[in-house]
Parts: structure tokens; sequence; C-alpha cells
């Protein structure tokens, strides 16, 4: 089971399987919905069997360090988004559209940082930790961005696109995306995974045939599908 756990401006989610799994730890202030949240499934911090960040951004990575304090339970990212968590930073953020541009300085904040217990390079299975299902490499909207697939054909996507803001069971490209060809590719990636439905990190989910509003279209043409209504 899969549940949505929703910030002030971004999602995170609690995988039940055999063993709790937190994917994403929201913004800086998230921080008493999550605890809210493991408390609501009668789940102790200690009792968490990982914490998986996709990707390094502040409003995923905004209570790991605290998470990491409060749980004593490894917390996982990709190495290549770890400067991110060592200077508490987003980095760069390189907007998709004008309302990226628009709402970067709203969003653009620093987080605590933190050392990830779990320094991971490749992919690996969640079965050691309890749950049926894999951290795949989905690089593009950072460097080390990831996605948390499961065997229920549930896929936690973080930023590789988002969910409509207007429209519900919709995909948008998301704000920001730092190499929007390596994005691309991961989404062809994730399409080949035979997923029913993706959880994004911004909006609600969207059916996995979402994804192939964004594949039937070129690469160059995704760049531009930027604005909201559709
Ligand atoms: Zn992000």
């Amino acid at each position: 089971m899969i549940v949505r756990i929703k910030g002030a401006i971004s999602n995170c989610y609690l995988v039940l399987g055999d063993r709790p799994v937190l994917v994403d730890t929201g913004a800086p202030g998230d921080l008493p919905r999550i605890l809210a949240a493991l408390r609501q499934h009668k789940i102790e911090p200690a009792q968490l069997a990982l914490i998986v960040l996709t990707h390094g951004h502040s409003n995923h990575a905004g209570n790991a360090a605290e998470l990491q304090r409060l749980s004593g339970r490894p917390v996982a990212l990709h190495a290549n988004d770890a400067l991110l968590a060592h200077e508490g930073m987003n980095g760069v953020l390189a907007a998709q559209s004008d309302l990226g541009r628009i709402i970067r300085p709203f969003v653009d904040e620093p987080f605590p940082a933190f050392e990830p217990d779990l320094l991971f390079r490749d992919g690996f299975p969640l079965e050691p930790y309890g749950v049926r299902g894999k951290v795949i490499l989905t690089p593009g909207h950072t460097l080390g961005s990831t996605s948390v697939v499961l065997a229920t054909g549930d896929a936690l996507i973080g930023d590789v696109l988002r969910g409509s803001m207007i429209w519900p069971n919709r995909a948008r490209p998301h704000f920001f995306c730092n190499d929007p060809a390596l994005n691309y590719r991961s989404l062809a990636l994730l399409a080949r995974e035979g997923l029913l439905r993706c959880h994004p990190g911004n909006f609600g989910s969207f059916p996995a045939s979402q994804l192939g509003r964004f594949l039937s279209t070129s690469g160059g043409e995704f760049l531009q599908l930027s604005g909201e209504p559709v």
C-alpha cells in the first residue's frame, strides 16, 4: 500500500510492505505532517526500514537530517546528488517554463545538510528492506534523480514529471529540469517498466499511460510542453 503524505509544496510517500519505507522527506516545515502520517499507521520512526530520497532537492530532502537523527535508520541518495545533501542547497534549478522562472525564488530554499548513509551509484532491490520493488536511476531533473518502482505497477517518480495543477490523472513536465534530454531517456526507461500508475513529487498521481504523451513526441517538443493548460 502507498500512502501519500502531502507537504506544503510537494508529496512524500510511505510504502507499507512487510516493513515500511519512506520515499522522500518533504520540504523544511513538513516534518510534523510526516510524523503524523507515521503515527496514523502506528509506525515509530525507528521502525522505518529505509528512507529513500528520489533526489537531493530541498522539498524532497528537507527533513532527511532530522528523520535520520530521529529514526537512526539509513537514508539513501544517489551519489550524483551527494553535494546537494552535503551543502543543504538545491544547486542549479533550470526552469523549463515561465512558471518555473516565476516560482523559483519561492521554492529555492536551503535545508539542513546531512550525509546519506547509503550513497548508491546503481539501482538496488528493495526486498532486503521488506518491499517488493527496486530503485532505478531516472536522471535528468537532477543528475542523481531516481524512481522507486514497485511490484504492484506503481512508481514513485520524484520530479521526472509532475501532476497537473488543474486536471486529475494528467502529467505535466516539471517546472525544473537540469538535463531535459537525459530526463527524456528516463521517461522512456520508466515506460518500459510496464507500470500502471505514477506518483509524482508535485500534485496528483496519474496513469502510466501518460508517459506516452511525452514519448510520442520528439524530445525537443517535450521542452516546449511547459505551460499548464493543454
Ligand atoms: Zn526536484
